[in-house]
């Protein structure tokens, strides 16, 4: 007798372990799908039947039954609803996430499993369920192909469409899609010319969003026509780059699941080293993932891969439409891809046979997934590769703490070093701006005289800028300089952002809306100050400044990039052609500019406000102070033209600025470590991120403290030295869209475990129904 463990695709902490069902003997009816590890399968659940995920299958004697299970009360698996979406492994891994990251385990299943859905038991009426099958799967088009009677054939002389078809393909065969939109209406003439052997019509795959016919793109399985790509030529490496690639196939070869930080400036050519490592990857029969933040993958990024790898390439992130997705996905688990480059969720993909995984940007935000499973991509990339017998590359010109802490720690873990940039151009100077001083001298312009000297300068050159408004944590917003008094949104715990436009406040954060009053509705006042500045109104500012620059003037476009200007599909892409296309010109932009931008004519960078970040109450605001200003300076003369770089700041004495500003990682970091080492913040403990939220603030701060009780005890009996459980308090996002957040935090050694001790004490505590509890384990802020 053959019994499956099945994962109820039930997203309830109370259903949180798998059940065990009887594997039917009769073999799947035809057309059917066999039950195996990976696949949904049909489950009696109570009164109904249940989708779920079969995660582990036991053949046992007949009359045994597993262990703990009464043989008399297992019932059988219905059928199996669709083929295998993962593997042992992945179910295992699943597994893993669910246990380290405390969650749901119906959670952790549904990464593996394609984009577009998975069949599901839904409500038709009271007390009826019917199953549904995912709206996304494949598409066909139909292709025409010369026939047998094709050579030769002569449409007769008033056949004028059939005439024109036959011309057009003697190029070759075609969509009928193409056909139709060339000529009209093709049906009846094709049939026509089916009848008499001319051409034949075929079924073909089509992979959505990757028309074979468009240059660059792959065709794909099942589509047809050679695939053009522009091959990016291989150069020789620097020395630098050569003993990173030693170090990359070395760890490879030893087939321990090693991590390779290459650490290399911006334009040290890092992606050449991955490049170069996926192609020994490949030569050795294995594959590669490689993870890039999802604002980097663009079609630049991906075309430095197809240049290289050619159609064996599948993309995969959030920004493609689902049938996209599903296409690449399936085009994956057919085995035809070697190499995948994808955001974090890439690494569920069902790529076999990994050799390598390379996490671009390692020190990005955006590998922390925000909801439940709240897994850290770095992290899984490396519990993946121990199993799988494979490495990990992680490259950054700025690396997280943590990643520098292991390889000082863990002899797994190796760094190399680019210090310098491939084309042997200097990092450019950079240079700080004390803006107390200039506001002190009696400038009220949010250029200081340094950074418009310098736009003047490099622009009437007919060269580029890039100006940096750090938009996190800082928002333009109305005070009462009477009283002091700050328009907040109603339902969030934070201060309305104020736009110019149209003169309304809005929250950033639910989208509530309401016209800027005239007057402070505390205290009457009418001097209602703005404080900050928004994207738009730099723009505005910098316009009148350049306008007024001789040898600038009206004619020299500024791109906005921020996320009203990006929101809809295509628009980041279209601002960066526009920018490229333009001679001088100003790309004006929030954090997303600071990343992977690659333009040889940009000669000077600007950062508007370099610490409004620093501000943020939280243990990492200087780490990304410093990366942010970092990486930003190297968008700036990557090619022949020297860059420079202006840093605007009102702190300019903070350790982070100043060693960003001279490139000093070893200044940031004996500033910044001693403080973590003695506040107890990563890389010197781990913390568990414990979130109470919901509507009702007297039973969320209640639900908090409760927790706080039970984690304190739970700590005291299993944890030990060097744990913490710190008391609950409102989070600093203390409102948002309506809901309060408390939050506490459990703190432990690094070699703790933490999960393991926090585990039970969440499995058993029963769901409250007003208040929302998440842990987040190894959070990447405590916002
Ligand atoms: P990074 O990823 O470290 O920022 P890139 O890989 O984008 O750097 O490389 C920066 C530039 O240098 C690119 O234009 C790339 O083509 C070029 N480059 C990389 N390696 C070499 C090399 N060995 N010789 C010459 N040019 C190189
Ligand atoms: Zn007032
Ligand atoms: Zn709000």
């Amino acid at each position: 007798m053959r019994f499956a463990s099945v994962i109820l695709d039930i997203p309830t902490q109370a259903l949180d372990a798998p059940y065990t069902y009887a594997v039917p003997e009769a073999p799947a009816e035809a057309g059917g799908y066999d039950v195996e590890v990976g696949c949904a399968v049909l489950v009696p659940f109570g009164h109904r039947q249940a989708v779920g995920f079969v995660v582990g299958l036991q053949e046992l004697p007949d009359g045994e039954a597993p262990a703990g299970i009464d043989a008399a009360k297992v019932k059988p698996v219905v059928r199996a609803v669709s083929p295998a979406y993962f593997d042992e492994e992945g179910a295992a891994c699943a597994q893993w996430l669910s246990e380290r990251y405390l969650a749901p385990l119906s959670s952790c299943v549904r990464l593996f499993t394609p984009p577009g859905g998975v069949p599901r038991m839904v409500r038709a009426q009271a007390g009826y369920w019917r199953l549904e099958e995912p709206a996304v799967g494949e598409v066909d088009d139909r292709w025409v192909l010369p026939g047998a009677a094709f050579d030769g054939f002569e449409p007769r002389k008033n056949a004028v469409k059939q005439a024109s078809i036959v011309e057009a393909l003697q190029a070759g065969e075609l969509r009928v899609a193409e056909l139709a939109a060339e000529f009209g209406a093709v049906s009846s003439t094709l049939k026509a010319l089916e009848k008499q052997g001319v051409v034949r019509i075929e079924r073909r795959r089509r992979m959505r969003g990757m028309a074979p016919d468009v240059p660059g793109a792959p065709a794909g399985p099942g589509a047809s026509g050679a695939s053009g790509f522009t091959p990016s030529p291989k150069p020789p490496l620097t020395a630098g780059q050569a003993s990173a690639l030693a170090a990359i196939d070395a760890a490879r070869e030893r087939g321990a699941g090693e991590v390779v930080l290459v650490d290399g400036v911006t334009g040290s050519g890092k992606t050449e080293v991955y490049l170069q490592a996926i192609e020994a990857v490949l030569a050795a029969g294995r594959t590669a993932c490689v993870l890039v933040p999802e604002i980097s993958l663009t079609p630049q990024t991906v075309g430095r891969f197809r240049g290289r790898f050619g159609d064996t390439v599948a993309v995969m992130h959030s920004r493609m439409g689902a049938g996209e997705r599903y296409d690449q996905w399936d085009f994956i688990r057919s085995g035809a891809a070697r190499v995948v480059v994808g955001a974090r969720s890439a690494l569920f993909t069902p790529l076999a046979n990994v050799g390598l995984i390379v996490i671009d940007e390692e020190h990005e935000g955006s590998y922390k997934q925000d909801s439940a499973p709240r897994y850290h991509a770095r992290d899984v990339a490396v519990w993946m590769a121990r199993r799988a017998g494979a490495a990990v590359v992680l490259g950054s010109a700025t690396p997280s703490i943590e990643a520098l802490y292991a390889c000082a720690k863990d002899p797994r873990w190796h760094h190399v070093e680019l210090p310098e940039r491939a084309n042997g151009r200097p990092l450019p100077a950079v240079q700080v701006v004390d803006m107390a001083k200039e506001f002190g001298g009696g400038s009220r312009s949010m250029f200081s005289r340094a950074l418009s000297r310098a736009l003047a300068e490099e622009l009437a050159a007919g060269r580029k800028a890039v100006l940096l408004l750090n938009q996190r944590g800082f928002a333009k917003f109305l005070l009462c300089r009477e009283c002091g008094f700050v328009p907040e949104c109603p339902s969030c715990s934070t201060s309305l952002t104020f736009h110019e436009r149209g003169n309304f406040l809005i929250c950033h954060h639910c989208g509530y809306r309401v016209t800027a009053p005239p007057a402070c509705p505390e205290c009457g006042s009418p001097y209602l100050k703005k404080f900050g500045a928004g994207t738009q109104r730099v723009e505005a500012d910098l316009r009148v400044l350049l306008d007024a620059t001789p040898g600038v003037g009206p004619g020299v476009p500024i791109v906005r990039m921020d996320a009203d200007t990006t929101g809809g599909k295509g628009a980041h892409q279209r601002l960066l052609e526009e920018f490229a296309a333009a001679d001088a010109a100003v790309l004006l932009g929030t954090q997303m500019i600071a990343k992977g931008l690659d333009f040889e004519d940009v000669t000077l960078v600007g950062v508007i406000n370099a610490d409004t970040m620093l501000r943020l109450p939280d243990y990492r605001a200087a780490e990304r102070t410093f990366a942010l200003v970092e990486q930003v300076a190297g968008r700036a003369g990557r090619a022949e033209l020297p860059g420079r770089v202006l840093v605007q700041t009102y702190e300019a004495d903070a350790a982070p600025i100043r060693a960003a500003a001279a490139y000093d990682r070893a200044l940031f970091l004996r500033d910044e470590l001693p403080k973590r080492r003695m506040l107890r913040y990563p890389p010197y403990v781990r913390m568990a991120n414990v979130l109470v939220w919901g509507k009702d603030e007297e039973a969320v701060r209640t639900s908090a403290a409760a927790l706080y009780e039970g984690l304190a005890a739970r700590v005291r009996d299993y944890g030990g030295e060097g744990w913490d459980v710190l008391p609950a308090t409102p989070c600093v996002l203390a409102k948002l869209r309506g809901t309060y957040r408390w939050h506490l935090v459990v703190k432990c050694p690094l070699d703790g475990d933490l999960s393991g001790v926090l585990l039970p004490y969440f499995r058993a505590r029963k769901p409250e129904r007003e208040v929302n509890v998440a842990v987040d384990v190894d959070p990447d802020d405590l916002l």
